[in-house]
């Protein structure tokens, strides 16, 4: 037996122990790659969810206690002590804890790991924080009866400013430098005090009568009793789902809550945060995303965790801001795939964002013109309801005309038929805005054949066949199957047939040629790096400087350009040919938010659509604005096929300096894991080598799980992940585990 207390303290040599009587020790969480927390003895009582620097290793660290114990441990004279505690913040929330906890479990990620992801980073470092003082400064009795001469202007300032209403720092810094010197004298006085700020009323500006439609949608909401099911608010382009939020936030806001809203990346543009903050001018709303300054991120994550900030707008990593009052979550466009981390923790926030507002029992809108298929089996099984919102609101607004231009036989120049280049060039001749859009998503080339229509197929799994030029041969990314690539169509024995869906190069450079004298303006990735670009590229188009824009599917999203007249859409078949299973879902919700971009004003809008198969019917859907009709075939292809959202996948990757070294390492797993996955009735997909097989020097396998039950599936991985890690470990590889992957 191990004796107590004092005299095992003194035995622990480690610099980091004081040497003081009973210790009590806490569980303590890091940010490391291991699936557990870790001890330390502390003197003084900790909280859970509080923060502590702790020496892991040689390393000192952040730490977050999880558990604290008041007792003695027998083994503590191993055991360090936690260096400081920090409590400039109270502890971390329970609900944020929990939400931490699951996403660790449904991803299968180490807990510590998966809670300094949570976290914004100032709070990852084993240092205290320095808040923003979010006190004012406020006249008392006295100091309004206070009489102050004009001519000490400064003094004179800032007390008229204070008779006006409540100063915050930075204003009184603003106001007059060395104020705040005047202001610490005028406290001593006593004519002036320090205050939290009282909540503003929800004041509300320019809210605009909601249409019949909208009306409908916002009373079922509003009306539901709570616990309700998430709902999905289907609505085209234009039909004016953000004024249906911007009317249930109003009702939050007047209730005492706070929203939640998650945007997509692309979409946090400062006209939607305009239009927040015309919409509730008194209202604080706090602002996270990656491109926030990790100061202000702080700052705003705990304003919205201390209940200050009453709005939070956000890109997928909000979905883990605390919020005590949350009355209501938002998910604008919840099929866009940024809401996916395709690292680290390789999370969904629209599926956590599910999963929060069930456990708060708080409503859940996710909105979309084009609902992701999950979703939409989400509504077919009853999980979720949907709203529909089948009309523009706008007046006058119509569905813009689709015409489909068949260029089998016809001649292009730089990749453009007769049509498209007349139709621009009478819209420039007009000065009316066109749009060109290139897609230009990374898709693996097949072979097809130009005679039959042949398209390399995979003969053991669904998938389709991925040329690799080098080794002339085929291969599935799905199961790896190889075979060498055929010399004629094995379908009708035509010799020509070759890989499909290059990108469309140099368009810019051939539209100037083509129509001099139009204002072209190319945006992407390149040209809208700065935040601020997007400010100019607004003022340009509404100024009328511009002619033609150009660009990926970054203009595809949620830009309102107002009098867009023509959306010209040049490569879109090579997705058809994808190797991805995705490819068609996302070409389709794609071109359908493209198509939207045209006629949003008073002018009707044109699209013209380059395709060498206009027969095909994702086009053809395109043409009649039926999304559900196609969303229905490819719901069905899915569950023909046997891919998600018929199954469940986690995906597990591996990479290496090797291809070879990666597929074997990924074998092993299979192997072992064989006889558990049937038992859970999990079917084990591949090795295969990624679509993209080199990066960074370094090649990538991956090993996929497949199953149709959800509980299988994640039961196997609890298996998986217990030796994982170890089986890994001195191979010289790298791996990641993805639940539900988005990518193939
Ligand atoms: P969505 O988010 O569905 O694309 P928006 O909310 O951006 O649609 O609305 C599209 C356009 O319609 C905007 O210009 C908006 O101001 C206008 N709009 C929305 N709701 C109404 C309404 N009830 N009455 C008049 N105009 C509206
Ligand atoms: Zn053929
Ligand atoms: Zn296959």
């Amino acid at each position: 037996m191990h004796r107590k207390g004092k005299a095992l303290s003194e035995l622990d040599l480690q610099p980091d122990s004081p040497p003081a009587s009973p210790s009590l020790s806490v569980e303590v969480a890091l940010d490391v790659p291991l699936w557990t927390t870790f001890h330390y003895l502390t003197e003084q009582p900790l909280l859970r969810g509080q923060r502590v620097q702790v020496s892991f290793g040689s390393r000192r660290m952040c730490g977050v206690v999880t558990n604290s114990f008041n007792e003695n441990k027998d083994y503590a004279f191993r055991m360090k002590h936690v260096g400081e505690a920090f409590d400039e913040l109270p502890p971390l929330p329970e609900d944020f804890l929990a939400l931490v906890n699951f996403a660790a479990s449904y991803y299968h990620h180490p807990f510590g790991q998966t809670l300094f992801t949570a976290l914004p980073t100032a709070l990852r470092e084993p240092r205290a924080v320095r808040l923003a003082d979010r006190q004012v400064w406020q006249l008392t009795p006295a100091g309004r009866a206070a009489v102050i001469p004009p001519r000490h202007k400064v003094r004179f300032a800032l007390w008229q400013a204070l008779s006006q209403g409540d100063l915050t720092p930075e204003a009184v810094r603003e106001l007059a430098p060395g104020g705040a010197a005047i202001l610490r004298q005028w406290q001593q006085d006593g004519w002036v005090r320090r205050a939290t700020p009282a909540a503003g009323a929800a004041q509300v500006q320019g809210a605009m009568p909601l249409t019949a439609e909208q009306q409908a949608a916002f009373d079922t909401i509003q009306s539901a009793k709570a616990p309700c099911k998430p709902w999905v608010l289907h609505g085209v382009t234009g039909s004016g789902k953000t004024e249906v939020y911007l009317h249930l936030i109003e009702q939050q806001l007047r209730a005492g809550r706070q929203v939640l809203v998650l945007v997509p990346e692309i979409n946090l543009t400062p006209q939607l945060i305009g239009r927040f903050v015309q919409r509730f001018p008194q209202t604080p709303l706090a602002l996270l995303h990656s491109n926030v300054a990790d100061g202000e991120r702080l700052n705003a994550w705990v304003d919205a965790w201390q209940g200050r900030a009453r709005i939070v707008i956000g890109t997928r990593l909000a979905v883990f801001t605390p919020l005590p009052e949350l009355g209501m979550v938002i998910v604008d466009e919840e099929h866009d795939g940024s809401f996916k981390q395709q690292d680290g923790l390789r999370y969904h926030a629209r599926d956590l964002a599910v999963w929060r507002a069930h456990r708060a029992g708080v409503p859940i809108v996710l909105g979309s013109a084009t609902p992701c298929l999950e979703t939409l089996a989400n509504v077919e099984a009853g999980r979720y309801r949907r709203l529909v919102l089948a009309e523009r609101a706008h007046r006058s607004a119509s569905l813009p005309q689709v015409r489909l231009l068949d260029v089998r036989r016809v001649r292009r120049s730089e990749g453009m038929c007769d049509e498209v280049m007349a139709a621009l060039a009478e819209r420039v001749r007009k000065r009316e805005l066109s749009l060109v859009y290139i897609n230009r998503r990374g898709f693996a080339p097949v072979v097809a054949c130009t005679e039959c229509g042949w398209i390399s197929g995979c003969p053991r799994c669904s998938a389709k066949l991925v040329v690799h030029l080098l080794e002339r041969k085929l291969r599935c990314h799905h199961c790896g199957w190889e075979e060498p690539v055929p010399h004629v169509c094995p379908e009708c024995g035509n010799t020509d047939i070759k890989p499909l869906g290059e990108g469309t190069q140099r368009l810019e450079a051939a539209l100037a040629r083509a129509l001099p004298g139009a204002r072209i303006l190319r945006i992407d990735r390149d040209t809208t790096q700065r935040r601020e670009a997007w400010h100019e590229i607004y003022r340009q188009v509404q100024s009328g400087e511009v002619d033609i824009l150009v660009g990926t599917q970054m203009l595809a999203k949620g830009h309102d350009f107002g009098a867009l007249s023509l959306v010209v859409i040049l490569n879109a078949d090579g997705a058809l040919y994808s190797a991805d299973f995705r490819a068609s879902e996302r070409l389709f919700a794609q071109l359908m938010q493209v198509a939207g971009r045209a006629g949003r004003a008073d002018r009707p809008g044109e699209v013209l659509l380059q395709t060498q198969w206009p027969e095909h019917p994702l086009y053809q859907a395109l043409v009649a604005h039926d999304f559900d009709h196609y969303a229905r075939v490819l719901l069905d292809e899915r569950r023909q096929a046997g891919f998600p959202p018929a199954t469940f996948q986690a995906q597990l990757r591996a990479d290496a300096p090797t291809l070879a070294e990666a597929t074997a390492f990924l074998q092993d797993i299979r192997a072992r894991l064989a006889p558990q996955a049937q038992q859970a009735g999990v079917m084990l997909c591949g090795p295969a080598p990624a679509l993209m097989v080199r990066l960074a020097n370094r090649e990538r396998a991956q090993l996929v799980l497949e199953s149709a039950e959800r509980s299988g599936l994640h039961q196997l991985l609890n298996h998986l992940t217990v030796w994982l890690p170890e089986q890994a470990s001195g191979r010289g590889l790298r791996w990641s585990l993805d639940v539900d992957p988005q990518e193939t």
